[in-house]
C-alpha cells in the first residue's frame, strides 16, 4: 500500500470501495479506532449518536449531535470535505440517517464496537435491512501500516522502552505491586504517552496468571516479576511491551524456564518476514517451549496486531492461515506459567518489512536481575 492511500480522504474512498466490494449497501461507524482511522476524528463515545455513514454508492457523511459539531469540524474530519450533519436534542438521529441512506439498502454493516443500544436503534429505523459486522472490512483497511503509522508505533515503542529501562528505580523487595505500578503509570505518561492503557506487575506466583494486574502483594527477594505495560501516544498509536525481571537472584528453576522462553521469543522475532503464516510463527516458539517440556504452560496465542488499538488484526495464533505482509505490526509474546510458582513472558512489537522483521522494542531480553 502506498502512503498516499492513507490520507483520511483516501481512506474514506477505500472504505467506500471496500463497502461495495463486500456486497454491503452501507457501513456505519461509531466512535472508536475505526472512526479515527477513517476520518481523524477522535469522537467521544456518548449516549448521543455519532456515526460515520459510508454508503457504497454515495458520498460518506458524518452525523453528530449539534453540541459536538464544532469539535468535529475542528478535527481532521472537518477538512475532509464531507457533510457533517448536526442534530438537535429532540431529533431522531437514526431516522435522519435512514432517510439519507440510498433507497433500497438492505445490508448494512456496523463497526464491531458499536454499542448494542445503537445497533438496535438502527435495526428499528431500518426494519427491512439486515445488519452484519463491518470488522472484517475495516480491519482489512487497517491491517497494513504505512510509513507514518510505523513511525508512530516506533515512537510508542521507544517511549515504553524508556519506562522499562527505569524499572530498577521502582522494583525492589518490600514494595507492593500496587506501589510499583503507580510509579510505572506516572512514568508511562512522562515518557511520552497521552494515556496509560494497562500496567501489569505480577510478582512471584502472581506471574503465573498472564493477565494478573496488580495486588497488594509485597515483593520479596528472589521473586521473578512480570511487567507488561502499555499506553497510547497523542497520535493514537499504542505501545505494549513485557519484560520479566528478577528482584534478587531467582530460583535456578526460573532461570532454566527463562532461557527456554528467551530462545522461543528470539526465534520468533527472527522468523518474521512476508509469507510466513500466523500459525507458522506461533509454532516456531511453541515447538521450542514444548520440546523443553513446558508446552502445557504456554496457555495463550503468540501475539496480537497493534495500531490504533492495543489488540487488533492480525492475531498470531495456532490455526491462523493468514500470511504476514509488509506493514503488519503485531506483538510476539510467548509466556510460560507455572501455577502457584512463577511465570515469565517476553513481549516485543514487531513490524513485518519487505526484507524481514523490525523489532520496535529494543530493551535487552536477557534476564535483568535487580538488586534484591
Ligand atoms: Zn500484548
Ligand atoms: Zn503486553
Amino acid at each position: 500500500m502506498t502512503d498516499s492511500a492513507l490520507h483520511p480522504a483516501d481512506r474514506l474512498a477505500l472504505a467506500r470501495k471496500a463497502t461495495a466490494d463486500a456486497g454491503l449497501d452501507v457501513m456505519l461507524v461509531s466512535p472508536g479506532a475505526d472512526l479515527r482511522y477513517l476520518t481523524g476524528y477522535q469522537a467521544l463515545p456518548l449516549e448521543r449518536l455519532t456515526c460515520l455513514v459510508v454508503p457504497a454508492t454515495a458520498d460518506a457523511f458524518l452525523v453528530v449531535p449539534n453540541l459536538e459539531r464544532p469539535a468535529a469540524l475542528a478535527s481532521p474530519a472537518g477538512a475532509l470535505g464531507i457533510d457533517i450533519v448536526g442534530f438537535g436534542e429532540t431529533d431522531d438521529a437514526y431516522a435522519l440517517i435512514a432517510r439519507r441512506i440510498p433507497v433500497g439498502a438492505i445490508r448494512f454493516a456496523v463497526d464491531n464496537h458499536m454499542w448494542a443500544e445503537k445497533l438496535l436503534a438502527f435495526q428499528a429505523a431500518l426494519p427491512a435491512a439486515q445488519p452484519v459486522l463491518a470488522g472484517d472490512v475495516l480491519s482489512e483497511l487497517r491491517i497494513r501500516k504505512n510509513t507514518a503509522e510505523v513511525a508512530a508505533l516506533r515512537q510508542a515503542g521507544a517511549a515504553i522502552d524508556r519506562v522499562h529501562r527505569r524499572m530498577g528505580e521502582w522494583l525492589r523487595p518490600g514494595r507492593t505491586e500496587r506501589e510499583v505500578a503507580k510509579d510505572i503509570a506516572d512514568a508511562i505518561v512522562e515518557a511520552g504517552h497521552e494515556r496509560v492503557d494497562f500496567v501489569i506487575v505480577a510478582s512471584g506466583p502472581n506471574g503465573a496468571s498472564p493477565h494478573h494486574e496488580v495486588s497488594d502483594r509485597v515483593i520479596h527477594s528472589g521473586d521473578p516479576v512480570v511487567v507488561d505495560i502499555g499506553g497510547t501516544t497523542a497520535d493514537g498509536y499504542c505501545s505494549d511491551s513485557t519484560r520479566t525481571y528478577a528482584v534478587g537472584e531467582p530460583p535456578a528453576a526460573f532461570r532454566e524456564l527463562y532461557e527456554v522462553l528467551l530462545r522461543a521469543q528470539t526465534a520468533q522475532t527472527e522468523a518474521v518476514r512476508p509469507g510466513v503464516t500466523s500459525e507458522e510463527l506461533d509454532a516456531i516458539g511453541r515447538d521450542i517451549i514444548t520440546d523443553a517440556g513446558y508446552g502445557e504452560h504456554f496457555i495463550h496465542r503468540t501475539g496480537h496486531g497493534i495500531g490504533l488499538e492495543t489488540h487488533e488484526e492480525p492475531y498470531i495464533v495456532a490455526g491462523g492461515k493468514r500470511a504476514l505482509e509488509p506493514g503488519m505490526a503485531f506483538s510476539i509474546e510467548p509466556g510460560i506459567y507455572l501455577p502457584g510458582t512463577f511465570g515469565a513472558r517476553i513481549e516485543d512489537i514487531a513490524v513485518c518489512t519487505e526484507s524481514g522483521g523490525e523489532r520496535l522494542n529494543l530493551t535487552g531480553r536477557d534476564l535483568v536481575v535487580l538488586p534484591g
